[in-house]
């Protein structure tokens, strides 16, 4: 099973949606395999917004980030980084669509409450960022058979 990094953002945290947002991915089926609380700090943050260093928001970005705690997960599933980022809906709120949890929670571009992996590639290098080897879980479940199909199985093993 494919797994991806969502950081439930200090904004949401502050707004009180920690548990909404959660709730969200776990109703989907996807599995938290990975998850706590903590403070952004410098070095890992200009590391994972490396992409946006030179942009005029970054500034602003980065003080939102440090505001408060974040909450950073683990989500596993069959193609979870693709589903994810479906959910988690476009980058400003204001244009992402009514179901998704930017669309449905935040009317800000850059205030929009959750962080998702944009490519398996990213998800890989973005879960050794956030969580060390043994602060991530492989459990069973007891519901998988009733969450995917017999050939979904064997395909997303
Ligand atoms: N951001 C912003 N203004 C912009 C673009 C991005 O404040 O014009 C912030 C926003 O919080 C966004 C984050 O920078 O979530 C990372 O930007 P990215 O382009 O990676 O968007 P995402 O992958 O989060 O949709
Ligand atoms: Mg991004």
């Amino acid at each position: 099973m494919e797994r991806t990094l969502i950081l439930i953002k200090p904004n949401a945290i502050q707004r009180g949606l920690m548990g909404d947002i959660i709730t969200r991915f776990e109703r989907k089926g996807l599995r938290i395999v990975g998850m706590k609380m903590m403070y952004f700090a410098d070095d890992i943050l200009n590391e994972h917004y490396a992409h946006l260093v030179e942009r005029p928001f970054f500034p602003y970005l980065k003080a939102s980030m440090q505001v408060a705690p974040l909450v950073a997960c683990c989500l596993e599933g069959a193609e979870a980084v693709e589903t994810v980022r479906l959910m988690v809906g476009v980058t400003n709120s204001r244009k992402a669509l009514p179901g998704t949890i930017r669309g449905d929670f935040s009317m800000s571009g850059e205030q929009n409450v959750v962080h998702a992996s944009d490519s398996v590639e990213n998800a890989l290098v973005e879960i050794k960022r956030f969580f060390k080897e043994e602060e991530l879980f492989d459990y069973e479940s007891a519901v998988t058979k009733f969450e995917y199909g017999g050939e979904e199985s064997l395909k997303f093993k």
